[in-house]
């Protein structure tokens, strides 16, 4: 069941064009005794077995290498599922903003504040960052790196990817025509 979930999403996410080659993971959550997650190395859209890490102690080592960011968020919260994509208007606005306020419409009502976290990828840093952020908003953004987004299911946190990066390129745009207005 996992398997052909992690492949569902993971198309998904590659054919909106929320990530590419072999980057970014997903994960569910088994319970109190931890989750599975995309192998490393992984194309998501062929992730193959997906990898089950327990709550404590050490990872197998097929498992993603951005295992401690789900695990870190897993244990401080009731979230089911995640999802780390790397956007590129996503990524591009974290650089300049510490937090994203959205203007469109849905990102008003779903995703109002995106955090922008920092932390190098595959450290203690970034677990806990981003596991901080989750706990203010569904969404938060890794700096120059990439989305996570948790959820009750994979289907919430592709969602909320989807409309994180559709914000971000909203208000990408609204930049392009500041100075254009016509009175
Ligand atoms: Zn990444």
């Amino acid at each position: 069941m996992y398997a052909r979930e992690f492949e569902r999403i993971g198309k998904r996410l590659i054919a909106e064009h929320l990530v590419g080659v072999n980057f970014g993971n997903m994960s569910m959550r088994k319970g109190d005794e931890g989750f599975f997650i995309k192998r490393t190395g992984a194309y998501l859209d062929t992730p193959g077995e997906p990898v089950f890490v327990h709550m404590e102690g050490d990872a197998p080592e097929e498992a993603s290498s951005e295992y401690r960011v789900h695990r870190a968020v897993y244990q401080k919260s009731h979230y089911n599922a995640i999802i780390h994509a790397h956007p590129l208007y996503a990524v591009a606005v974290s650089v300049i903003l510490e937090e994203v306020i959205p203007k469109d419409s849905e990102g008003e009502m779903f995703c109002p504040v995106i955090p922008v976290v920092y932390g190098r990828p595959g450290t203690d840093d970034l677990a806990d960052n981003v596991a901080r952020g989750l706990t203010r908003a569904p969404v938060v953004i890794a700096r120059g790196h990439g989305t996570f987004a948790a959820g009750k299911t994979l289907d919430d946190a592709f969602v909320l990817t989807s409309l994180a990066e559709h914000s971000c390129q909203v208000l990408s745009l609204i930049e392009g025509f500041r100075n254009k207005k016509v009175n």
